[in-house]
């Protein structure tokens, strides 16, 4: 059995209430910290665990809160980012709806180390129920003096809010959150300089997902090395995983990095195999905007290794034959599903949530919708698919922030191992008029012949 770290209790009734979740030992990590470490020996034993962001990129927590600028007299904030958009990741949704004052225990021992006395969730206008469950919690931990002025009796003040923001998906960009939540329009800024040294108001901040702040409980409570001991290389600790798609049991799952893909699809641990005994065609193992990876490359890497639900082995190959464990938003294909459908509805949604800084996102994305549009619908010819490959070239790279990347990823990457099934509604328009409901005759990887020495 999987060790679990942040959904150990989950399942208990009123885990959300602050007596049950006290009762299951919460709030331990703030005395531990407050009481019995300083900031600097909390930010090094969140450096020792090999903690990485949660949130997709895996940069090294640690690492990014030693970045942080400490001038005289400045304040210094933590800002959760619950705007968890991505297409498939419902991970935090789950984790806060459940057990919001684990959150919050992870905001107060990490603002403490890093010296914030405000600081903020930001989470999305979707969302704004579970904005109500973490409201009622943080009332709840000002009323047992776990929030406000010298928390347990050291001196130490904290002040929390909830920020609710109105539906933007570029909001998850860290810089777009923090215009956001100063009161503008969510527009990302150019870096440097990095939310370190001028982030919120001006002033030197941390950002960070939901699930990296809730792994700091851990942490704190049993030490850095004892996280690290869990995972495989430079992926330690445990991960939440998203999973939907054509499985037979979809849902979040807390699994130890290093997990086999194949038994993390297949085992009634987990997804529980393909849903209707089919086979499966595909899976896109992280959020929506990492490539999507066919049938032979999902369980093995290029080179016939296991493929582990790792950073590392998730992306083994590159873009060439990789991907990236992303968001943790694992959704699977199976052999009927349309990947042109899926790819187009991926480019709308990213055509949509471009906020228009930058023309080859702007124009870019949603060329990339009209091309797709009409291939899917049968209407396109070959040209459109060559077409779209050099767009996702022109759009990779050079925009202002990772959204432009975002896009191209999975339009390069669905062309790269199914340009066959592109083809095909070029070939066979009156086939897939409604490829909404996915193919009727299954549509399979074709796996490409070893190159001879
Ligand atoms: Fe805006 Fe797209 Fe440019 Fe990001 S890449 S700043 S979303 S236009």
């Amino acid at each position: 059995m999987s060790r679990k770290l942040l959904l150990t209790h989950d399942n208990v009734p009123n885990l959300h209430t602050i007596d049950v979740y006290r009762s299951k030992g919460g709030y331990a990590s703030v005395e531990k910290a407050l009481k019995k470490m300083t900031p600097e020996e909390i930010v090094e034993e969140v450096k020792k665990s090999g903690l990485r962001g949660r949130g997709g990129a895996g940069f090294p927590t640690g690492m990014k809160w030693s970045f942080l600028a400490k001038p005289e007299g400045v304040p210094r904030y933590l800002v959760c980012n619950a705007d968890e958009s991505e297409p498939g990741t419902f991970k935090d949704r789950y984790l806060m709806e459940r057990n919001p004052h684990l959150l919050i225990e992870g905001m107060i021992t990490s603002s403490f180390a890093l010296g914030a006395n405000t600081s903020y969730i930001y989470i999305r206008g979707e969302y704004f129920y579970v904005s109500r469950i973490l409201e009622t919690a943080i009332a709840e931990a000002y009323a047992k003096g776990w929030l406000g002025k010298n928390i347990l009796g050291t001196g130490y003040n904290l002040d929390l809010y909830v920020q609710v923001g109105a539906g933007a998906y570029i909001c998850g960009e860290e810089t777009a959150l923090l215009e956001s939540l100063e009161g503008k329009r969510g527009n990302p800024r150019i870096k440097p300089p990095f939310p370190a040294i001028a982030g919120l108001y001006g002033c030197p901040t941390v950002v960070n997902n939901v699930e990296t702040i809730a792994a700091v409980v851990p942490i704190v409570n049993d030490g850095g090395d004892e996280y690290a001991k869990i995972g495989i290389g430079r992926s330690t600790g445990t991960k939440l995983i998203s999973a939907s798609g054509n499985i037979n049991k979809p849902g979040v799952y807390e699994i130890e990095m290093g997990v086999p893909v194949e038994e993390f699809i297949f085992s009634d641990q987990y997804c529980g195999g393909i849903a209707n005994g089919k086979r499966m065609k595909a899976c896109v193992p992280g959020g929506s905007s990492v490539p999507i990876l066919p049938d032979y490359l999902v369980c093995k890497t290029a080179t016939g290794e296991d493929r582990l639900m790792t950073y590392e082995s998730l992306s083994d190959g590159g873009f060439a034959t990789g991907s990236m464990l992303g968001s943790g938003g694992f959704i699977v294909y199976d052999e009927h599903q349309c990947v042109v459908r899926n790819t187009w509805n991926f480019s709308r949604f990213y055509h949509h949530e471009s906020c228009g800084q930058c023309s080859p996102c702007r124009e870019g994305t949603g060329w990339m919708e009209r091309v797709l549009h009409r291939l899917e619908k049968g209407m396109g010819n070959m040209n459109d698919i060559d077409l779209l490959v050099e767009l996702a070239k022109k759009i990779e790279g050079n925009t202002i922030c990772p959204l432009g990347d975002a896009a191209a990823w999975p339009v390069a990457a669905a062309i790269k191992h199914f340009r066959h099934e592109f083809e095909y509604h070029v070939l066979y328009p009156e086939k897939v008029k409604d490829s909404k409901h996915g193919h009727k005759e299954p549509i399979m990887p074709v796996k490409p012949a070893p190159v001879m020495a």
